[in-house]
């Protein structure tokens, strides 16, 4: 088993890199994460977090460097090969949920399973374990709009590790939402390292986040400055 489940090596992404003014997004970063790791990636808005993390989450293809993620060299992979990684191995939580409108709670969540061609009857147990999780269950039947932000935000992470992802990924998951609802979100994802060992890294401004994780990196014009 690979010691780090997810390295990065002189990662980079230039946008726009043909025209004559290229946006040096992410400019070489080294990163080790660890099984069970909760991090935070942080840093003013355009300093490169979500670029970072999309390359990482293989939302997008860097322009140069290397990402391993499970021992997994993932520019060894084919376009196909990529697909079905991200959707076994990662998941991503967004910011601004993207739950489906028209369906529940329960299908928004067994969508991924649906996707990967099983029945209900395969992924109903762990459905309805996943809504235990994130404290939903009994709004089983509910349509996103009659759920407030933070419970959508909490269907999004559950739908995200609904496959047992190794590594789940989120772009500033609280930033939509009141503090309270925040905390809500927050400590859903703490229990899930905690109580299950999930690996996570998270985008967010807020300074007040670090306490809900083990580690703070820092990014600063497409750099990291600061990593503890
Ligand atoms: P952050 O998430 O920290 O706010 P981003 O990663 O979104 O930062 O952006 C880093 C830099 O890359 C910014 O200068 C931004 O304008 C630029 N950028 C991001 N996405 C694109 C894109 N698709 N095309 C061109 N430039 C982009
Ligand atoms: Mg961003």
């Amino acid at each position: 088993m690979a010691e780090f489940i997810l390295q990065s090596k002189k990662l980079v992404k230039t946008y726009k890199i043909d025209s004559p003014s290229p946006v040096y997004a992410i400019r070489g970063v080294n990163v080790k994460l660890k099984k069970g790791e909760f991090v935070a990636l942080m840093g003013r808005s355009g300093s490169g977090k979500s670029t970072f993390l999309h390359q990482l989450a293989l939302l997008d293809v860097p322009t140069s460097g290397y990402i391993e993620i499970n021992g997994v060299d993932v520019s060894k992979l084919t376009e196909k090969e990529r697909s079905k990684f991200r959707l076994q191995v990662l998941g991503y939580v967004f910011q601004d949920y993207a739950l489906i409108p028209e369906l529940t709670l329960y299908e928004n969540i067994a969508l991924p399973m649906m996707a990967l061609g099983l029945s209900r009857g395969e992924y109903d147990s762990d459905v309805r374990e996943i809504i235990r999780r994130v404290g939903l269950t009994g709004r089983e039947g509910n349509v996103p709009s009659e759920l407030s932000g933070g419970e959508q935000q909490r269907v999004s992470i559950a739908r995200a590790i609904v496959n047992k992802p190794e590594i789940l990924f989120a772009d500033e998951p609280t930033a939509n939402l009141d503090s309270e609802a925040a905390k809500a979100v927050l400590e859903v994802m703490r229990e899930l390292v905690d109580k299950y060992g999930q690996t996570i890294i998270m985008v967010t401004h807020e300074q007040d986040d670090r306490k809900y994780v083990d580690r703070v990196i820092w990014l600063k014009d497409g750099l990291i400055t600061e990593d503890k």
